[in-house]
């Protein structure tokens, strides 16, 4: 690795893989760092998101659709093949107040002149303390696709919580496992597409339960899922719900901590980009699901790493 890095690209999800596809056709050598696997939160995984979905139907160039993985593979190995250095570990201290930048794995510091922030986002929790502890015996999950197969879950009642894509997807994958899921959702609609909401309404395995907040998981005791306390949202009213599982799709949060103080964050924690991708500090750019609360897609996400490599590469020109 040289002293001074042109560019080095934070993520390995569709906006990083693409960021790097387009800096290393370039010619600018970027380094991509990867997250580590991160056994604490089986969604932080190299590869993103899409390593931990199933069938992608809606990334174009695919009619038959791609298994996730395979999708990232592919990204990886087309970036790869044009010179870029993938690098694994979790950046945990960034300083953009003087040049070069810097970022450190660790203790390992890398100095650049500039960098793509495509890290994503990872799932969002209850935050109850019954949740935080059945977390820990593996009953309570949010990656129905890393979890859902496991034994303690075949042919049991198993319930979801959420009203969007990624709850009806998940809902629905589970049904290959389970006996019966339970869609847990606090209205009485959906948001999820029409299309996913279709499946899931119409499979017979899937039941909704509308109007319904999780407000304990049983039992903690155990030291198993036996069922929850639900609150209905209408009236206030608190029932126990017996079921076997408990997997969440409530949304995501981005993974920007580490940035925290050093580069213009909205109030939810998403990188503020002006001017295509860029952010707050010159010669910082940013793209992807880091930055997107609205569109969050693959394909879009994939769109973004290509404008923050090409600004990150005009930039670069007007400042050597
Ligand atoms: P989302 O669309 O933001 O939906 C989150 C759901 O969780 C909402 O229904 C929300 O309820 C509920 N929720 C949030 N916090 C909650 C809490 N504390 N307690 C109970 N419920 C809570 O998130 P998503 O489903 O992860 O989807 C994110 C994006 O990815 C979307 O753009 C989606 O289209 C996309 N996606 C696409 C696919 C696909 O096309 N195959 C698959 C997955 C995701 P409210 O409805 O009340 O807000």
């Amino acid at each position: 690795m040289s002293d001074i890095e042109n560019v080095v690209i934070v993520g390995s999800g569709p906006a990083g893989y693409t960021a790097a596809l387009y800096a290393s056709r370039a010619n600018l050598n970027p380094v991509l760092i990867e997250g580590e696997l991160n056994p604490e939160h089986h969604v932080d995984v190299p590869g993103g998101q899409l390593m931990i979905t199933t069938d992608v139907e809606n990334y174009p160039g695919f009619p038959e659709g791609v298994k996730g993985p395979d999708l990232m593979d592919k990204m990886r190995a087309q970036a790869e093949r044009f010179g870029t250095r993938v690098e694994t570990g979790w950046v945990d201290r960034v300083d953009f107040s003087r040049r070069p930048l810097r970022l450190w794995i660790g203790e390992r510091e890398i100095a650049t002149k500039s960098v793509i922030v495509a890290t994503g986002a990872g799932a969002n929790w209850l935050g109850i303390p019954s949740e935080t502890e059945l977390r820990k015996t593996g009953y309570v999950s949010a990656c129905a696709t890393c979890d859902g197969a496991l034994p303690h879950f075949r042919n049991k009642h198993v319930a979801v919580v959420g009203g969007g894509d990624s709850a009806a997807e998940e809902a629905t994958f589970l049904t290959k496992f389970a006996s019966q899921v339970s869609l847990i959702h606090r209205r009485d609609h959906l948001r999820a597409s029409k299309i996913m909401q279709d499946r899931v309404l119409g499979n017979p395995k899937i039941r909704p339960v509308w109007n319904s907040e999780v407000v304990e998981v049983l039992d903690v005791e155990k030291r198993k899922v036996t069922g929850l306390r639900l609150k209905d949202t209408k009236n206030g009213a608190s029932r126990v719900f017996a079921c076997e599982g408990l997997f969440l799709a409530i949304g995501h949060t981005p993974n920007t901590a580490f940035l925290k103080g050093r580069l213009e964050l909205d109030l939810k924690g998403y990188v503020v980009v002006t001017q295509g991708s860029r952010t707050s500090v010159e010669g910082v750019f940013a793209g992807g699901d880091c930055v997107d609360h609205v569109y969050k897609q693959a394909v879009t996400a994939a769109g973004m790493g290509c404008m923050a490599a090409i600004d990150a590469e005009r930039w670069l020109e007007g400042h050597s």
